[in-house]
């Protein structure tokens, strides 16, 4: 028998390590079940490692100390597998709705609310007044009515739910009319001809392209038409020889011919963001007041709320879609609820929503407050990552994200790090800073260009919580 197996004939029994001092502690506070799995994982771990290389060090462990080491290593497992599996990050990516970081954060007022609501019942569903069964989109109603003059709203999931159940209602085996030039993707599974086909509603495509006219809608509408549709190119612009139709000429030829008009804002503001130095976009206000009869828009969006999708317009097409079985099946939680009617209230007072609202925040920052905290920060950046690396801070453009305002349009600052390529190479170099980054205790991100990296400033508004982090990279960063 050589060390190596003898070795794996005296490796201790789970039985011995849940004896142990400390997994004993651990089973008290993790059950005894997850505690055992982890015992397994750690044998059959270090069984592997024997049997792959197994140093000699490995082999020299006495069997105490290797009791000691397996119950240490079931320990640190059962530490990580406590902590939240989903967990804040710093986003200087330099895209402020990043879908893949939950596009906007919450304001404070939101945030209390999903705490208190969160461990307790609500008044949901139930009218506090009467007693009686109530109705969850009513409290929405209230506050979006308002803001948007809309006389019926409804929520779902998101957006792209929002637009399957209005056209599954209101035009199920009918002809939807819609611009060649409308036709568009979001973010790869949102495609407005899957869409329709998969609420079963049969796409009329109108006009060209880059031009469609009112005379096309006109001649393209049949007995079978059910709705004309126009859906908002939030993710990118047709320029050059182009025409649509406005939403004001589309409402009167569906009134002409009582078919209902559909406007499909995508990002869907609430208030004019010019004030805030953002270009033009149209409100579900001036659509609505353009005619159209329906309305959606994402909630977290240029909204800068929770994902949702929202049904503004008019109230019997509103009853008509929340009596479709479909909605049952989209509707949305009470803690999406709570959080998005706690960002409408801000609206209330739009001149300090800047200050309330974490997305307008963010897209308001001058660029020169953005430049000062790059400043502030980059000698700190220096004295963590050593001599060896170069940094600077430069001019660049934040984009909003999210398929929202497609352009980069927001003049910002980034400190951009230059690794000194050592094993195996630049590429490499690089990829193991923007690791390190995201390895810290909470992970920044930051993006990859053209062999640098590059952290946009531009959504950081706490700069001592990415201060207090960068000690922790001179331990692992250049290692
Ligand atoms: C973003 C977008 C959608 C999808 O919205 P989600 O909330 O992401 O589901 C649909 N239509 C348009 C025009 C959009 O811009």
């Amino acid at each position: 028998m050589n060390p190596r197996q003898a070795l794996l004939r005296q490796l201790p029994s789970v039985d011995s390590l849940l004896q142990t001092a400390s997994l004993q502690a651990a089973v008290a506070e993790f059950g005894r079940e997850q505690v055992k799995q982890h015992v397994r994982q750690a044998l059959a771990d270090w069984r592997d490692s024997l049997e792959k290389d197994g140093s000699d060090a490995a082999l020299e462990l006495h069997k105490d100390k290797l009791l000691d080491l397996l119950s240490q290593r079931v320990l640190h497992a059962l530490q990580l597998s406590a902590a939240p599996i989903l967990r804040p990050v710093i986003n200087l990516t330099g895209t402020v709705l990043h879908t893949n970081l939950g596009r906007a954060r919450l304001p404070e007022q939101a945030c209390q609310v999903l705490q208190s609501l969160g461990g307790q019942s609500c008044n949901l569903e139930y009218d506090l007044e009467t007693g009686k069964r109530g109705d969850r989109d009513s409290h929405l109603q209230q506050e979006l009515c308002r803001l948007t003059g809309a006389q019926a709203v409804t929520i779902v999931n998101n957006n792209a739910a929002a637009v399957l159940l209005v056209l599954n209602t209101l035009a199920r085996d009918k002809e939807v009319l819609i611009s060649r030039g409308e036709l568009v993707e979001i973010g790869g599974s949102f495609r407005i001809p899957a869409v329709m086909e998969a609420a079963q509603a049969c796409l009329h495509e109108v006009g060209t392209t880059n031009r469609t006219h009112l005379q096309d809608y006109r001649e393209a509408i049949n007995a079978a038409t059910g709705l004309l549709m126009k859906v908002h190119t939030s993710n990118y612009a047709v320029q050059g020889f182009t025409a649509s139709v406005s939403e004001q000429d589309l409402a009167s030829l569906a009134a002409e011919h009582e078919l209902p008009f559909v406007s499909d804002l995508g990002s869907g503001t609430l208030i004019d963001l010019q004030r805030f130095g953002l270009p033009p976009e149209p409100t579900v206000r001036s659509v609505l007041e353009a005619g159209a009869d329906i309305v959606t828009f994402s909630g977290d969006k240029l909204l800068g709320g929770v994902q949702a999708g929202i049904i503004a317009g008019r109230a019997d097409l509103i009853q008509r879609i929340k009596a479709n079985p479909l909605k049952r099946a989209l509707r949305v939680d009470k803690l999406t609820l709570a959080a998005l009617l706690e960002v409408l209230k801000l609206y209330r007072d739009p001149e300090r929503l800047p200050e309330k609202l974490p997305f307008l925040r963010d897209v308001s920052r001058s660029e020169s407050s953005i430049r000062e905290q790059a400043q502030q920060i980059l000698p700190a950046l220096r004295e963590n990552l050593g001599p060896d690396v170069a940094i600077e801070m430069r001019e660049t453009r934040s984009q909003i994200g999210s398929g929202a305002l497609p352009l980069d349009l927001l003049p910002s600052a980034a400190l951009v790090i230059r690794p000194e390529p050592k094993a195996g190479g630049a590429d490499a170099a690089l990829t193991r800073l923007a690791a390190a980054f995201r390895q810290l205790s909470t992970p920044v991100i930051g993006r990859i260009h053209d062999g640098e990296f590059w952290l946009d400033l531009r959504c950081l508004d706490d700069s001592q919580a990415l201060l207090d982090l960068l000690p922790e990279l001179s331990a692992q960063a250049c290692a």
